[in-house]
């Protein structure tokens, strides 16, 4: 990247960062930074850029899940482990869906940042500086928890290394054996109000059986045992990005190493601003979200910043618009991309476009217009000929009451019952799987 420096972006406009008031502690706190491991290595990344590559050409599909945030009070083992247990069976059933590889990145290991759409928050006549995620402040809404504090960093390096630690263990220590992947599905489908996905598992069975008594076992094939298991987050806090960039030593190239993928918000895209400048300079795969108010102009500006070379895999661009808008406002992009002869992995987030409030006050999410923006986003790829590559999902693998419907029929006045998120609301365990089923169904017809 010639001259690109990792602290370029400081001579950029920023948006949606703090200002840390205390200087010194701050720069305390990116010494240190600097002088850890980074969390991910540059082949690592490289990979992952490959993968995604394929998912562009139809040769793999991408499932890109997690929370909207990560936060420091519900990080525990258990709900890494059911989230990336979920995921697992989500893989699986779309790879049956998609007859491709699914390349699975988790919103993990780093999505602590959120960019928010009002900067302060008033409550009874009181203002305070809006959460901006447990990288950056606290959610009580106190003065002196919304006051932005960089030592949040270093618990959230911590905790990312921890999260990854455990990610690496569960993707190759036997825990992603696709027969006991498969039994977990089965529990789900073995309830009455799932029985509509259980012709789909009991195929998925058969497949397996059939490859079994074939001789391909876990023990022989250790794809049927182990999985590529990726991270990502939104590269936000830029100060956490530069202090842990590192320069590659095969290539001399600059690696995010704070995550395998990176992506850019629909908030912090400016095409000259500073999160733009800092994703352009790093080797990893770049996500690029892009929302109503993205034009044509934008795009092209910005597919030649932040891929110069033109390389598969390199951008991912996900599209955020919204159950019904999906029509009006994707095929001006797809025919930006077309114009341009660009290489784009197109993916769908049916999560950020479809946020409302319930009658009982919470902000939430329905599955069915979650399903519907999926269904909108395949269409029209269909007319166009493009290739839909993936999907991008808030989700957990907890039991939480967040969106409202599917097979449980979560109601606007269950909200209440299992509400955790300190953010947007997350699809829960049964939700996203059946929603990975449903898409499944899409690929398949
Ligand atoms: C997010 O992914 O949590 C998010 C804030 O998305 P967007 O930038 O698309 O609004
Ligand atoms: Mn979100």
């Amino acid at each position: 990247m010639g001259t690109w420096q990792k602290s370029d972006w400081r001579n950029k406009p920023r948006v949606q960062m703090p200002d840390y008031q205390d200087q010194e502690a701050l720069h305390a706190v990116e010494g240190q930074l600097s002088k850890y491991p980074p969390l991910v290595f540059a082949g690592e990344a490289r990979r992952l850029r490959e993968e995604l590559g394929a998912a562009g050409r139809g040769e793999a599909f991408l499932l890109q899940g997690g929370d909207c945030a990560e936060s420091f009070d519900q990080f525990s083992a258990d709900s890494i482990r059911d989230t990336f247990k979920v995921m697992l069976q989500m893989a699986m059933v779309l790879t049956y869906g998609a007859k491709v590889p699914v390349v699975k990145v988790g919103r993990m290991a780093g999505q602590f940042a959120k960019p928010r759409s009002a900067a302060t928050e008033t409550i009874d006549g009181v203002e305070l500086p809006s959460y901006r995620g447990d990288i950056i402040n606290d959610l009580p809404f106190t003065a002196e928890a919304r006051v932005p504090n960089p030592q949040k960093m270093l618990q959230a390096y911590t905790q990312a290394a921890a999260t990854l630690n455990l990610l690496r263990a569960f993707s190759t220590g036997g825990y992603a054996d696709v027969n006991s992947v498969h039994q977990w599905t089965l529990g789900f489908t073995a309830s009455d109000k799932a029985e509509k996905f259980r012709d789909m598992a009991n195929r998925i069975g058969d497949t397996l059986d059939f490859i079994k008594a074939a001789g391909v076992t876990p023990e022989s094939a250790h794809t049927l045992r182990q999985v590529e298991f990726y991270t990502s987050h939104e590269a936000l806090l830029l100060e956490y990005e530069e202090a842990l960039c590192r320069m590659d030593s095969t290539s001399g190239k600059w690696l995010a190493g704070s995550g395998h993928m990176i992506w850019i918000g629909d908030r912090t895209r400016q095409v000259d601003g500073a999160h733009v400048e800092f994703c352009r300079g790093v080797l990893n795969p770049i996500g690029l979200k892009c929302g109503p108010s993205t034009t044509s102009e934008d795009l092209k500006e910005l597919m030649r910043k932040l891929n110069p070379n033109n390389e598969m895999g390199r951008l991912t661009l996900i599209a955020r618009f919204g159950a019904g808008k999906v029509a009006e406002h994707l095929p001006r992009l797809i025919e930006t991309v077309k114009a341009e002869g660009a290489n784009v992995v197109w993916v769908c987030d049916p999560m950020h476009g479809n946020t409302i409030k319930s009658n009982t006050g919470y902000k939430t999410r329905q599955v069915h217009t979650v399903l519907a923006e999926v269904q909108e986003f395949f269409a029209v790829h269909r007319d166009h000929g493009t290739i839909p590559a993936g999907v991008h999902f808030e989700m957990t693998g907890n039991d939480v009451t967040e969106c409202t419907g599917g097979v449980y029929a979560v109601s606007e006045e269950n909200l209440s019952d299992r509400y955790h998120t300190a953010c947007d609301p997350r699809l829960n365990a049964t939700q996203a799987l059946e929603l990975a089923f449903m898409v499944a169904e899409e690929l398949v017809s």
